[in-house]
């Protein structure tokens, strides 16, 4: 009779034991991740990207206007616009690149520091848009830099712009992606 209440007190404290255990990996599951460091880079990087202050025509109206109340890129950790390009990691090139403005342009991109990204906003950076015909215009800004996302409008709306940052967003934690891209 003792050795009964022995055995079930013990399978008792097992039991216990054992839930606790569980409770206690269910809640390092939840609480902690391990990852690598490049990847906590490439994290904290996509979530405070800073574009250079540069704008070439109407679509940079709209650009502005991403960084007000109304639509406040901030949210996203996008809003720090830099006056000088030494301190930005994207250039939204935002209107359209004339052949006179496009040296200029390349020079600004070259100062960036690496790694650093372009956004083509608006069908004008895209492809020479309504001007394409123009002896004057540029026909898609990747003639002169690398472009990582292209936002399409005629202006395209600031929510096309945040979408177009949260795409680069997924390019900067997944750089392998980016690289591919780029090669082909
Ligand atoms: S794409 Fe349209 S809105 Fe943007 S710069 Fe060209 S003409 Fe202007």
């Amino acid at each position: 009779m003792g050795i009964d209440k022995n055995v079930s007190l013990l399978e008792k404290e097992m039991r216990l034991k054992k839930e606790e255990e569980e409770l206690l990996r269910e809640q390092i599951n939840n609480r902690v991740f391990f990852t690598t460091f490049e990847k906590a880079i490439d994290f904290c990087r996509s979530n405070s990207l800073w574009p250079v202050s540069f704008g070439l025509a109407c679509c940079a109206i709209e650009m502005m206007a991403s960084g007000g109340a109304k639509y406040d890129i901030s949210r996203f950790g996008y809003e720090v616009f830099r006056p000088s390009p030494r301190h930005a990691d994207v250039m939204i090139v935002a209107g359209t690149v004339t052949e006179k403005m496009a040296p200029l342009l390349k020079h600004l991109y070259d100062q960036m520091p690496e790694p650093k990204y372009v956004i083509a906003m608006g069908s004008c950076a895209i492809s020479g848009g309504p001007f394409a015909d123009s002896y004057s215009v540029v026909r898609g800004v990747d003639e002169i830099v690398p472009v990582d996302v292209i936002v399409p409008g005629c202006p395209p709306r600031p929510e096309a712009l945040i979408d177009g940052f949260l795409s680069l967003k997924e390019k900067v934690r997944n750089p392998e992606v980016a690289k591919v891209r780029r090669n082909v």
